[in-house]
């Protein structure tokens, strides 16, 4: 009360007026400190990690929780103290950069909206999601939220979901595209070129005499030929290049940016070297024939896919084990 003894009998005493003001304002003080005291012990029986920081980022306030998720060092006066110490001991939350840096980029964003939420991760593998509510004169309040379940359960469904999209576009059989996952990359290709200008080669593929092989060796036998087929061709074909089981004996392949004569180079080269080759576990050989057709201007999906199928029943009438090109349709 040291604040409101003031002198007896002075003009301030006797109005009452700053007596009860100061009387008030003790009473306040004592209040706050106590409510303060309480709201400590709150937060940490609560182990809620949060802390306040001042406008030029000390530390007014961390919670037990805040001061053991963070690491935070007992010397440790400012946000920056903290971030530093969990670069140098490995501990704390992940930074993405060095510090200074890292520092730099939240100090501009630290205060430019009156809430904002993000994720952190923690070198223990943990996720936090940080709300920081930036209250009068620049004061920040911190909370922290473990999401690590959350975050588990959301990356055993990406996984999923990535497990399942594959398993959509592939072929079980040999590991290659499937038909949908290659027609939607060709339709998808023929805009690519259109809007280039660039060459654009599809090929259809069909092995020769293929049921006398599933007839005389048996299914079995016929399986490991298209698998050995899909991975000798695999390997063959450029990264650009799609290769897809477009269905039972017959592939597609896709070849951006390469003209007829590029494209019958390439599949003259993979023609006659499963022609020439002697695989071991196979025990006997097999061929193939092929259609080639360059995406024309007038050329749509459906166009382009039967000028190929075209050329490859033209290369099956020429006696098989053998490549032909489409015409050039009429314009
Ligand atoms: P061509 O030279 O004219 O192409 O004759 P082909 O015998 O290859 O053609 P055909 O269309 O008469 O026979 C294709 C065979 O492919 C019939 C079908 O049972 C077989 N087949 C389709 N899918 C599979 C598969 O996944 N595994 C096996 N083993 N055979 C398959
Ligand atoms: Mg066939
Ligand atoms: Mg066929």
């Amino acid at each position: 009360m040291a604040h409101g003894q003031s002198s007896k009998g002075s003009a301030k005493e006797r109005s009452g007026v700053e007596t009860l003001s100061d009387a008030l304002g003790s009473l306040l003080s004592v209040q706050s400190a106590e409510i303060a005291r309480l709201m400590t012990l709150g937060f940490d029986a609560c182990a809620i990690p949060v802390a306040l920081f001042a406008p030029d980022d000390t530390i007014a306030f961390a919670s037990d929780a805040y001061r053991a998720l963070m690491n935070v060092a007992p010397e440790a006066k400012t946000f920056g103290d903290i971030v530093r110490k969990a670069y140098e001991t490995g501990r704390g939350p992940v930074l993405s950069m060095e510090p200074d840096a890292w520092l730099a980029m939240a100090a501009s964003r630290r205060r430019a909206s009156e809430v904002r939420s993000f994720e952190v991760d923690f070198m223990d593998g943990s996720w936090y999601k940080v709300t920081e509510s930036c209250v009068e004169g620049g004061w920040v309040w911190a909370f922290y939220t473990d999401i690590t379940s959350l975050k588990s359960k959301e990356q055993t469904l990406l996984v999923a979901r990535d497990t399942a999209l594959r398993h959509a576009d592939t072929d079980p059989l040999t590991g290659l595209y499937n038909r949908r996952y290659g027609v939607s990359e060709l339709d998808h290709q023929i805009g690519v070129a259109a809007r280039r200008g660039t060459a654009l080669c599809v090929v259809l593929m069909d092995l020769d005499h293929f049921k006398a092989i599933n007839d005389t060796r048996g299914h079995l036998a016929g399986d490991a030929v298209l698998m050995h087929f899909a991975g000798e061709v695999g390997h063959m074909v450029r990264r650009a290049d799609t290769f897809a089981r477009y269905g039972g004996e017959e592939f597609l392949l896709i070849m951006p940016e390469a003209d007829e004569r590029a494209g019958f180079t390439a599949i003259e080269r993979v023609r006659q070297r499963i022609a020439a080759s002697t695989d071991a576990k196979l025990g006997h050989g097999y061929t193939f024939s092929a259609g080639i057709a360059r995406m024309a201007p007038q050329d749509d999906l459906q166009a382009l896919l039967r000028r190929a199928d075209s050329a490859l029943y033209a290369a099956k009438d020429a006696g098989r084990n053998c490549t032909r090109v489409a015409d050039r349709p009429s314009q």
